[in-house]
């Protein structure tokens, strides 16, 4: 069965997009079998691996909506080892989904069937909102990445997160929890970083991954190329983050694997 990881937090322009795509790449340079989602309806992280809309004949609407079956969604990216279910949401699609989200634990069974057993990771990159598809996308999900930038709305909406998760977990998925806060688009010298950082270390230390994702240019010319950032430039300080942020989750499954192995031994 495939890890499900929702990259998720209330708030738009903090980097889940590229963190969502980034790192699902990370995970197929090492050669784990990943599915990326895209559910938000601007589809960046569509965009991001080099599907134009016009090309796309399904989505993840589609299967939500028992038009398609999940198979007919998954396309292949040009980079093996990283498929795609994309997103093509329009905006009276988006008022027919928020019905279908109502159905808490359809998601969560489509994520269950054959076809995907083939998949180490499944990624899903949610909306800038909590209500419907990310909902749906916590309660189908193991854990959840939360991004940040600098900034004090940024930190507000940590808050809210963390306490979403919480209710998450204790009304529909007991299983879930926090994979980590990432820090995106980090600039260590500046003051907003510094007063950022300051208030992560108090309240959120136990929480915060050890690679932080410095802003870099390689990152932002993904949505002009439609490549990830480790296809085009691996050695760039971006790329390089991502890498190191997939061999931090990948460790930690490893060491996870031990413990069970000797807990059951
Ligand atoms: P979200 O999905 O939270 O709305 P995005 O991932 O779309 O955020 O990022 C918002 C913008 O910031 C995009 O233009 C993206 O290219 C840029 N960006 C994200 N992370 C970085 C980074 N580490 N360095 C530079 N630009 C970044
Ligand atoms: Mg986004």
């Amino acid at each position: 069965m495939a890890k499900v990881i929702s990259v998720a937090v209330p708030k738009g322009g903090v980097g889940k997009s590229t963190t969502a795509v980034n790192l699902a790449a990370s995970f197929a340079v090492s050669e784990k079998k990943t599915l990326l989602i895209d559910f938000d309806s601007t589809g960046s992280s569509t965009i991001c691996l080099g599907f134009e809309k016009e090309n796309i004949s399904g989505n993840i609407f589609d299967v939500l909506s028992f038009k398609r079956s999940i198979s007919e969604v998954i396309y292949e990216t040009n980079l093996k080892h990283l498929d795609l279910i994309p997103s093509k949401i329009s905006s009276t699609d988006e008022v027919r989904l928020h019905k279908i989200t109502n159905n808490h634990h359809l998601f969560s069974h489509i994520l269950t069937q054959e076809q995907l057993k083939e998949y180490d990771y499944i990624i899903i990159d949610c909306p800038p909102f909590l209500q419907g598809l990310t909902t749906i996308s916590l309660i189908s999900s193991d854990s959840v990445i939360i991004p940040i930038k600098a900034g004090k709305f940024s930190l507000s909406s940590i808050e809210k997160m963390v306490e979403y998760v919480e209710w998450v977990k204790s009304r529909y998925n007991s299983k879930l929890y926090i994979e980590g806060i990432v820090l995106t688009m980090f600039e260590p010298n500046t003051i907003a970083w510094k007063m950022t950082l300051d208030t992560i270390n108090e309240k959120y230390c136990d929480l915060l991954f050890e690679s932080a994702i410095p802003r870099n240019i390689t990152l932002c010319e993904s949505e002009f190329l439609g490549k990830p950032g480790v296809l085009i430039n691996a050695k760039s300080p971006g790329a390089k983050a991502y890498l190191s942020l997939a061999n931090e989750i990948l460790s930690r499954v490893k060491v996870q694997k031990f413990a069970a192995s000797v807990v059951y031994a």
